[in-house]
C-alpha cells in the first residue's frame, strides 16, 4: 500500500512545532496530482514541501514550479530538486502580496500543510488573493470536512461559511491514517479541494465585511441567530424586519442559514 520515499529516510529530525510530518504514502502525492492536474500549462506554487515527496510529481508535469518552506535545513533536498531562485524561504504567512512572485502563467496551489497553520493560509489566500485556478491542500480530516459541508450539515460552522464565499469546496475521496506519515500524527488526513470564485476587490471587501456578523453568531451556534443579532448588533439593522423579508425563518439558528442568505443579510 504505502511506500517510503527516499528523501524521507534523511536523519533530518522532523520538528514538531513546524508541524512536520513527512508523507510516506505515495497515494497522497497521486491523489494531489490527479486533483490539482498540473501540467506545462501552469504556474505551480507548492507550500511547506518538506524533503520533497509531491514536489518531484508535479515536476515531472512540466509546472513552473515555486516553493515556499520555512525550514531552512532543508536546503540541500530542495536546491537538488529545483532551482535556488524558485525557492521563498521563510514562513509563508508573512509573506505581503508584492513579496511574491509574479505567476507566469494560470496559478495553482498545493501542500501537505502543517496542521497549526493550514487554516490560516488558506484564509490568507481567500481573503486577500492571489486568487489561484485551483487549490488542493493535505488537511486534518475534520478542517477539511468542515470547510466543505453545506448548510444543515453537523460540521456546519464558520469555516464552512468562510469558505463557501469564497469558493467551491469539497474534500477528497481517501482519509489517510497516521501511518502514511513520518512522525505519525494523532489525526487522520483528507485532500481540501478549492476552486476558488472570481471576483472583484469591491465584493471581495463586501464579503469580507459580511464575516465581522457571521463569526459574532457561530461564537454562539445554539443560539437563535436573531436573537444574537438583536443583542449583539442593535443599532445597525432592524434585524426581525429583515429575516422576513429574506424569508429566513426566525427560529433559525446559524447552523440553518446557508452562505448565501448570509450574504444577503449582511449586505
Ligand atoms: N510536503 C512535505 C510532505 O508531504 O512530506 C512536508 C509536509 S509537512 C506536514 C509541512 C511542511 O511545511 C514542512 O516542511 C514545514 O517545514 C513547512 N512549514 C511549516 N510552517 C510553514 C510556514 N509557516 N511557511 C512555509 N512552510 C512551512
Amino acid at each position: 500500500m504505502s511506500r517510503q520515499f527516499r528523501g524521507s529516510q534523511s536523519c533530518l529530525r522532523a520538528k514538531k512545532s513546524l508541524g512536520q510530518n513527512f508523507c510516506i504514502d505515495e497515494r497522497i502525492p497521486n491523489e494531489i496530482i490527479k486533483e490539482l492536474n498540473p501540467s506545462n500549462d501552469y504556474s505551480v506554487w507548492e507550500i511547506g514541501p518538506g524533503k520533497g515527496a509531491l514536489t518531484k510529481r508535479i515536476l515531472d508535469t512540466g509546472a513552473d514550479l515555486h516553493l515556499f518552506e520555512i525550514d531552512e535545513r532543508l536546503k540541500d533536498i530542495l536546491e537538488e530538486l529545483s532551482p535556488k531562485e524558485k525557492i521563498t524561504w521563510g514562513d509563508f504567512l508573512e509573506l505581503k502580496n508584492e513579496d511574491l512572485p509574479v505567476p507566469t502563467k494560470p496559478l495553482l496551489v498545493c501542500g501537505n500543510l502543517p496542521y497549526y497553520c493550514g487554516t490560516p493560509i488558506i484564509k490568507r489566500f481567500l481573503e486577500k488573493g492571489p486568487t489561484p485556478v485551483r487549490m488542493v491542500f493535505l488537511l486534518q480530516h475534520e478542517v477539511a470536512l468542515k470547510a466543505s459541508v453545506p448548510v444543515n450539515h453537523k460540521e456546519y460552522s464558520y469555516l464552512s461559511v468562510h469558505t463557501a464565499l469564497f469558493a467551491k469546496a469539497r474534500i477528497g475521496s481517501n482519509k489517510y491514517g497516521p501511518a502514511s506519515f513520518v512522525p505519525q500524527p494523532k489525526i487522520d488526513s483528507s485532500l481540501l479541494i478549492l476552486e476558488p470564485i472570481q471576483m472583484s476587490e469591491q465584493e471581495r471587501q463586501k464579503r469580507l465585511n459580511a464575516l465581522k456578523y457571521i463569526s459574532a453568531l457561530f461564537n454562539q451556534r445554539r443560539k437563535i441567530a436573531l436573537s444574537t443579532l438583536k443583542r449583539t448588533f442593535p443599532e445597525t439593522t432592524d434585524w426581525i424586519e429583515r429575516f422576513s423579508k429574506l424569508g429566513i425563518d426566525e427560529k433559525a439558528r446559524p447552523e440553518n442559514i446557508s452562505p448565501e442568505q448570509f450574504l444577503e443579510l449582511f449586505n
